[in-house]
């Protein structure tokens, strides 16, 4: 038997998301449950990666399955595609895996042609309703198919519109849009050089085709490349009847969600527009009215639509996004999701849903995206700031969060200023798929149009960016790049502030602060706590940002670095003087000098940390980023140590590498330079001993040892330290427990890691380090050689982003199978940044480490990471 390529939606059901995409599966298990579901067929996700890998071609294997099906839909319908007296009309919907909002393009009234629209002309015996539908096709098939932009019918549209004295669509006739269809085509006809096309069976391959090929268009990727989605997924298409929401005006169509989106409040949310169809509710085209008034337009629709709506959210437990049509008074559902939200609305209605019995906590827990936590984390006003401003206009909060920062016109600004270190806001008419990167790019986004689901809406909320949408007080001169508020006339580069949950604006630059954070997020970071195995330290240089960590949840202190300390005040003085230091004694001196300093930094972590676990790292970088860089640092320098400007100058050359990050640096200073991993074992022995004794606990220092490739380089420092570390508890008359580990950052480390391990108490995976060594790739100058990467789909995701499992995820788990057999007892953790990374860390509790550490800010992301982890873990027996 031959593959199946095509499921009629009655073959279906929501399991199948893989193979049909979400809209699909979706779909056919809507029909399952008895949804009025206007019916079509799904062509699968394999079909689509068949087609994009196999020179863009449909098999006729799969042109025969879609013939079959349309024949099968014919028959439901009781009506046949291109028929000249009773037309059936279909969509072409794409629909990948996860929903991609606005990704991909779909047509609508397809089986339209010269001839067929008057068939339906006369068979509806609404000409207006038959000819607002081939104008609507004729550009759809031309933008999405073809390739001939939208905004070239647009502004024919408009100009058509004032030429005959008409503000909105809804007041064309029939003989009118007729003519618009007409004006349309000779466009086409201008722009392409032959006719449109009139066949409607061609055009229905044409247009699944080019949703197949819409997974290729570059804002595809880089949506994909924003949410992880893999490109082997590919994308569904779906083929179904229309139903019509512009048949007049007992009919329209509307989004909705069964919840808040941006505050998790237990309240439909929802836009409709009369008379319109497709994507006019969320392109803004008319100012949409919200459910509630469907009650008094048609209630009996309203009653039908809040009892299946609450179906569905019963049938998937969880928040629905919808989106439906009325045609003549009868409803009808065409799509429902999981719907997206905003952090605290993510986090809200697990909890609600919970405490509604309709799930369990490892449900909840499942329910949220980890790295949505980071827009909790995010900005908002200063009161005190805010109380003193002036609001000068006022639109829709559509998502939460407060943004300050320049105006810019266009996306491609909004990226440039933010890739000068400026913040921006993005100010629009509306914004499309293409305004992606600079929405990314942008603190805030401001539309003209557009209700609370239009797609600024949509996509600033899945980002977490702030954003006040449909401000249409705004009068706008792109042309000019200005716009007037209120009486006040803004130009590129001017500061404005826009608050996204309330809606409104401000002329002015406004200080933001950090959030607070609900309790909602402690109840169900609870849950993922009582879940997780992996537990959760941090990376933290000060005192201040290990009692943050705490905060959000650490559990211990993964990294300390300590070169960081080096650079107060006049320190950097003295570390400078120990640097150009001729002989040992010369060294010690200036160590001397530092040794206070560093350990009362030491004693302000102990003190913030108390008895959680703190890791403290040697010193790392190479030493000539601590030489001075200006004439003034070489003139200061020169005065304190007595030597000439000419002298340091030739000792700063001297120290200059070729390739710093594979030179004197690490353990190698410390070979070079024993003295300095003295000084420093010292500080850490001497403040955990102080502290414990100050607080009548018992501190137990971890001293990393970094950038180890050889057994014999571990063993040679730690020998350093636990000479020191006798000495210093002899003398303070205390003993202590400490442990001496090393990170495991070149890959020589991991391949030897059970030789190292007969010295090493600890592992922690530096895969900053390890990924720039394993790819061979500096990260100094990764980011332009990996955005080429990106770009030609040979790395889908930036590897020192996210872990790579393969190569050197493969380094990491090699080296923790050959250290167990010799310690068993060995403790293993990460401190790369991929600590704080969903993907990364799910990795870290496969392979079976202790902890991840990661930035303050990142905790919580990891804990929920850490739990989600557990879990999915296929070997773990449930135990809930
Ligand atoms: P997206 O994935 O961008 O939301 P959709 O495939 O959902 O795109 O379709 C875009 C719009 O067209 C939606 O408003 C949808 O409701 C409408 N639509 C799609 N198919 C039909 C149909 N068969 N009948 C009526 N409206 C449809
Ligand atoms: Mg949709
Ligand atoms: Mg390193």
């Amino acid at each position: 038997m031959s593959k199946k390529y095509v499921y009629m939606f009655s073959e279906g059901n929501a399991s199948m998301k893989n193979t049909l995409g979400g809209k699909g599966a979706n779909l056919a298990e809507m029909t399952l449950l008895g949804l009025p579901i206007p019916q079509g067929f799904t062509i699968t996700t394999e079909a689509c990666t068949e087609y994009n890998q196999g020179g863009k071609k449909l098999t006729d294997d799969m042109i025969a399955q879609i013939d079959a099906a349309l024949a099968n839909l014919e028959e439901i319908a009781g009506k046949k595609l291109g028929d000249p007296e009773n037309p059936l009309l279909v969509s072409v919907r794409s629909g990948a895996r996860a929903s991609m909002p606005g990704m991909m393009d779909t047509v609508l009234n397809l089986g339209l042609n010269d001839i067929s629209v008057e068939g339906l002309a006369k068979k509806t015996g609404n000409a207006r309703f038959a000819y607002d539908s081939y104008r609507r096709f004729i550009m759809m098939f031309s933008d999405v198919v073809i390739g001939v932009s939208k905004s070239k019918f647009e502004r024919k549209f408009d100009e058509y519109k004032e030429k005959v004295g008409v503000e909105v669509d809804t007041e064309l006739s029939g003989e009118q849009l007729k003519e618009v269809s007409e004006i349309f085509k000779a466009l086409y006809k201008e722009d392409q050089g032959v006719d449109f096309p009139q066949e409607p069976k061609q055009q229905m391959l044409e247009s699944a085709m080019a949703v197949f090929r819409s997974w290729d268009n570059p804002r595809a990727f880089v949506y994909r490349r924003m949410n992880d989605i893999p490109y082997e997924w590919g994308t569904a298409v779906n083929i179904q009847m229309m139903v019509f929401g512009n048949m007049g005006d007992n009919s329209g169509t509307g989004v909705a969600f069964t919840r808040n989106a941006a505050t998790g409040d237990k309240a439909m949310l929802g836009e409709y527009l009369i008379n319109a169809q497709g994507e006019d509710v969320v392109a803004g085209v008319r100012t949409p009215l919200p459910i509630a008034r469907l009650a008094e337009d048609m209630p009996a629709v309203y009653d039908e639509f809040m009892m299946l709506s609450n179906k569905l959210e019963n049938h998937y437990k969880d928040m629905q996004d919808m989106e439906f049509t009325v045609e003549e008074g009868t409803l009808y559902f065409l799509q429902t999701r999981n719907g997206k939200r905003t952090a605290p609305a993510a986090l809200k209605i697990a909890v609600d849903l919970v405490e509604e019995g309709m799930i369990t906590k490892e449900e909840a827990v499942m329910k949220v995206d980890p790295r949505q936590l980071d827009q909790l984390l995010h900005p908002a006003f200063d009161q005190a700031a805010l109380d003193a401003a002036e609001s000068i206009g006022k639109g829709l909060p559509a998502s939460p969060g407060a943004a300050a920062g320049k105006v810019c016109f266009t996306a491609e600004d909004a990226k440039a200023v933010a890739e000068a270190g400026e913040r921006c806001i993005l100010v629009r008419l509306e914004t499309s798929p293409e305004d992606i990167e600079g929405m990314a790019a942008a603190q805030g986004i401001l539309t003209v149009r557009g209700g609370m689901t239009s797609h600024a809406a949509v996509v600033a909320r899945g980002m977490g960016t702030c954003c006040v949408s449909g401000c249409e007080e705004i009068k706008m001169n792109e042309e000019e790049k200005t716009f007037t508020l209120a009486g006040h006339t803004f130009a590129e580069g001017d500061y404005i502030s826009l608050d996204g949950s309330t809606g409104k604006i401000y002329g002015e630059d406004i200080h933001t602060v950090d959030p607070e954070i609900s309790g909602d997020f402690g109840t169900f970071m609870a849950w993922a706590d009582e879940i997780r195995s992996l537990k959760v330290r941090t990376n933290a240089d000060t005192p201040h940002d290990a009692r943050v960590a705490i905060d959000f949840g650490a559990e211990g202190i993964g990294l300390t670095r300590t070169e960081h300390m080096f650079f107060e005040g006049d320190r950097i003085m003295k570390f400078r003087k120990m640097i150009l230091a001729e002989t040992v004694e010369e060294r010690e001196v200036a160590l001397a000098g530092i040794e206070p300093f560093q350990k009362q930094d030491f004693k302000g972590i102990y003190e913030a940390m108390l008895e959680r676990p703190v890791t403290i790292r040697l010193l790392d970088p190479p030493l000539h980023e601590f030489m001075p860089h200006t004439d003034e640092e070489f003139e200061a320098l020169a005065a304190e140590t007595g030597k000439t400007v000419e002298e340091l100058k030739v000792k700063a050359t001297s120290l200059h590498e070729l390739n710093p990050m594979m030179g004197h640096r690490g353990c190698r200073l410390a070979v070079s330079y024993p003295e300095i991993a003295k000084m420093q074992a010292k500080a850490i022995i001497e403040a955990a001993v102080e502290v414990s004794i100050e607080k009548g606990i018992e501190i137990v220092p971890e001293i990393m040892v970094p950038l180890v490739g050889e057994v014999k380089e571990l063993r040679f420092v730690k020998n350093i330290v636990v000479e020191t570390a006798k000495e210093v508890m002899a003398a303070k008359g205390k003993e202590l427990k400490f442990l001496v580990g090393t990170m495991i950052e070149i890959p020589r480390a991991a391949l030897t890691a059970d030789q190292v391990a007969t010295e090493a108490e600890f592992f922690s995976f530096g895969t900053n380090d390890l990924t720039q060594m394993t790819f061979g790739l500096s990260r100094d100058d990764a980011g332009r050689i990996l955005s080429d990467y990106i770009d030609a789909n040979i790395y889908e995701v930036d590897p020192t982003a996210r872990l790579d499992r393969t190569g050197v995820g493969a380094l990491m788990q090699m080296a923790v199978e050959k250290a167990l057999p010799v310690r068993s007892d060995i403790h293993l953790g990460i401190c790369g940044e991929h600590g704080g990374d969903p993907s990364s860390v799910e990795f870290c509790h496969i392979i079976g480490l202790d902890y991840v550490s990661c930035s303050p800010y990142r905790v919580p992301i990891a804990r929920l990471a850490a739990a989600q982890a557990q879990l999915t873990d296929p070997r773990e027996t449930r135990k809930h």
